[in-house]
């Protein structure tokens, strides 16, 4: 099972005081995405029997199916579960394998950036995949009148489904449907570059319309700038203490506990799933706990919220930063150098795009961290010059990087708001006290000026 649907069986099985309460996220999709939107995971491997009228067909093209896999193994000396896989979709009569369609999705939307988890097994005659926000099934529940039965059949299952009739491709954000959320379905049979133009159509639209109902009912207590509730977080460990994501790690806000860390990390992570408006900037603390950490940050974080008792499992970003969903600014206000992107992209696809577009950024950082550092030692004769220490930190430059670009689009979602990066710098006062709480042992003073400086580049590199 993926995080995702774990997250999604989690979601089913208990339900946190947390769990959004807003006003603003009002059912009223009762009558679409119903079946997308359904929670319990339970029926994974349940069997009941609205299938028994088929079974015995079933069988019959069981057993052909297992001697084409048999044949097939032996013809290429495959294993019989590899072979067994290769068989069972491929292609029958012409028809499009739902499998295929759901694979290659997969690797296109990678290609264009998305970050993917994805099931490799079909459930309710369908397959998933959750890119970024979204989830999308491919399949021909269409086809079939219940769920459940002796067995779900395989969505490219002849004697049960009509192959001839493309699957259908149905996505919706956010992850757990709880309140607003958006719908679309598009034919299988579509080219892959029409499927993912759709998605990132609905997705965008889903975030312009969700960031436009949300009620700014609440102030950043460090701040004060007006967020939605939910959208505050106890980044200090105090629940009493909700900030925005400029303020995370302001030196005004004592870290207070243990699992101060753990608990903001949790936050980040929930706040996304029922919530198409939650505030971009949130990337940016995200990325910088996520790259400062020591390997396998999200084993940590599961053992720490487990015994917290918490259900929830940690996203995969946790351990691999490049995975970290950041919106991006939309229309007219995207930068150059991200225009081939949807609405959002994962970390490593953006600094990847700045790299190309701007290969000089990172020499331009260490650059001013020397002449930061010249000044404060007070040189100012190059004749005399020493050679300053390199403070760049590699391993937190794509948090610089989702601070600098995730803020960017903040500023552009809420523009009667305060531009969040025009108060930021300074404010890593607390950062020591997370990092701490982390085991990091790289140099805080370093870890600081390269999130500054780089902050500061980047956003005036990609000022359009
Ligand atoms: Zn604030």
């Amino acid at each position: 099972m993926s995080r995702a649907s774990a997250r999604l069986s989690a979601a089913a099985t208990r339900l946190p005081a947390s769990a959004p309460t807003d006003a603003h996220t009002v059912a009223a999709h009762a009558d679409k995405g119903h079946r997308l939107a359904r929670v319990p995971m339970t029926a994974l491997s349940r069997r009941r029997s609205v299938w028994g009228c088929a079974e015995g067909f079933r069988m019959v093209k069981d057993s052909a199916r297992k001697k084409a896999a048999r044949a097939y193994a032996q013809e290429t000396g495959q294993s019989y579960t590899t072979a067994a896989r290769h068989t069972a979709h491929r292609q029958a009569d012409g028809g499009v394998s739902a499998y295929q369609v759901h694979i290659g999705l997969v690797q296109a939307l990678r290609q264009a950036g998305w970050p993917v988890e994805y099931e490799d097994f079909p459930e309710h005659v369908e397959y998933r995949s959750y890119p970024g926000p979204a989830r999308v099934t491919v399949g021909r529940a269409d086809q079939v009148t219940s769920f459940g039965g002796d067995d779900d059949p395989d969505p490219d299952d002849p004697a049960l489904l009509d192959l001839s009739r493309a699957p259908r491709v149905e996505m919706a954000a956010p992850l757990v449907a709880t309140g607003y959320e958006v719908w679309a379905e598009i034919g299988g049979d579509r080219p892959v570059g029409d499927v993912i133009a759709r998605l990132d159509g609905l997705l965008a639209e889903g975030r312009a319309t969700a960031v436009a109902r949300a009620v700014n009912d609440a102030g950043c207590a460090v701040c004060g700038d007006a967020y939605p509730s939910a959208h505050l977080l106890a980044a200090a460990g105090d629940d009493r203490l909700r900030v925005c994501p400029a303020w995370a790690f302001d030196g005004d806000i004592f870290v207070t506990g243990e699992d101060a860390t753990g608990y903001v990390a949790y936050q980040i992570d929930r706040l996304p799933d029922s919530d198409l408006s939650t505030p971009a900037g949130w990337a940016g603390p995200a990325a910088l706990l996520a790259c400062a950490a020591p390997g396998g940050l999200g084993e940590r974080l599961h053992q720490q919220w487990r015994d917290a008792g918490t259900v929830y499992l940690p996203s995969q970003s946790w351990s691999d930063p490049c995975l970290i969903w950041i919106w991006l600014p939309p229309g007219d206000r995207r930068p150059a150098p991200l225009a081939r992107f949807g609405p959002g992209a994962c970390l490593a696809a953006v600094v990847a795009a700045l790299d190309k577009a701007l290969p000089d950024l990172r020499q331009r950082v260490r650059d001013e961290q020397a002449e930061n550092w010249r000044e404060a030692a007070g040189i100012y004769d190059d004749a005399d010059d020493q050679d300053p220490p390199d403070g760049f930190v590699e391993q937190v430059w794509p948090a610089a990087v989702a601070y600098a670009v995730s803020m960017t689009t903040q500023a552009a979602e809420r523009p009667r708001h305060r531009p969040p990066l025009q108060h930021l710098p300074g404010s890593f006062d607390s950062l020591q006290d997370h990092l701490r709480l982390l085991d990091v042992a790289l140099d805080i003073g370093d870890v600081e000026s390269t999130l500054g400086v780089g902050i500061d580049i980047i956003t005036q590199a990609l000022d359009p």
